[in-house]
């Protein structure tokens, strides 16, 4: 199977119909039909790696003051006990705890709702482990590693799909649907773009190196780490292509990328 990066940005992408959602529907006709999806959370953020075990998860609303219509939506699709549970034996020991609370968070039923809309796919979630020790949250690297356990994945028909935002400040988000682009945006999705181009990943697990551009862009970590377990899943001689670039809000790069 591919393994996959969207930006999701806005809740408001769930009663939309604009170019990056209708671009979920063509990617989404585009690929292999999964046998279940695992989706790699910015919106689950725990101590620890879980990995959502439930055979039903719950529609989670995990945003607020936006119109109740979204509210009152729900995405009723199958978890994947099964395919949970050979994520959980890939990531070994250390990682992986089997969670039955949590559910989908709008990470991913705001995009399956335009990928998927039948919610006929099985779907579980995968935590970012946000722990930190000492004042210092877990390194990228480690992300990066972990994350590489997940591969044997992709031959058992899942999809692997990471889901945040390249580039990410909601300080300073505008609303309006024309609001103009910083350029510090543009600079910073520029820069995370060619390293995805030239498959140069390290750069992207030290991104403290590349100034203020990208420290405004990833102010925390949440939504840039998704991205990270995408990376880590492509082989050495496999593509990328974007299946979606353009900016959200100013300040929100809805970059997405396919690999395989
Ligand atoms: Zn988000």
């Amino acid at each position: 199977m591919p393994v996959l990066f969207i930006g999701h940005g806005s809740p408001m992408n769930i009663v939309a119909d604009n170019d990056f959602t209708r671009s979920l529907s063509t990617l989404a006709a585009e690929l292999p039909a999964p046998e279940a999806i695992m989706v790699i959370s910015a919106h689950w953020l725990t101590n620890g790696t879980l990995v959502g075990c439930m055979s039903e998860p719950r529609t989670i609303h995990d945003f607020y003051g936006f119109p109740r219509e979204l509210y009152e939506m729900s995405y009723p699709c199958p978890g994947a006990p099964e395919h949970a549970r050979l994520a959980r034996e890939y990531l070994g020991l250390e990682a992986g705890t089997c969670d039955e609370e949590w559910g989908l968070d709008h990470a991913s039923w705001s995009v399956f709702h335009h990928m998927y809309p039948d919610a006929d796919v099985p779907v579980f979630e995968l935590s970012l482990d946000y722990s930190f020790n000492d004042w210092h949250p877990k390194p990228l690297e480690y992300h990066y590693e972990l994350a590489k356990r997940l591969a044997p994945l992709r031959s058992e028909g899942v999809l692997i799909l990471g889901s945040g935002n390249l580039v990410h400040n909601l300080g300073l988000i505008d609303f309006s649907t024309d609001a103009p682009v910083y350029g510090w945006a543009r600079e910073a999705d520029e820069t995370i773009r060619s390293c995805l181009v030239e498959r140069k990943h390290e750069p992207l697990l030290e991104i403290e190196t590349f100034g203020r551009a990208l420290e405004l862009a990833v102010p925390t970590l949440d939504h840039y780490l998704p991205m990270i377990y995408s990376i880590a899943l492509q082989e050495d001689d496999e593509p990328l292509s974007f299946t979606f670039e353009g900016f959200q809000n100013g300040s929100i790069s809805m970059r997405c990328f396919r690999i395989g």
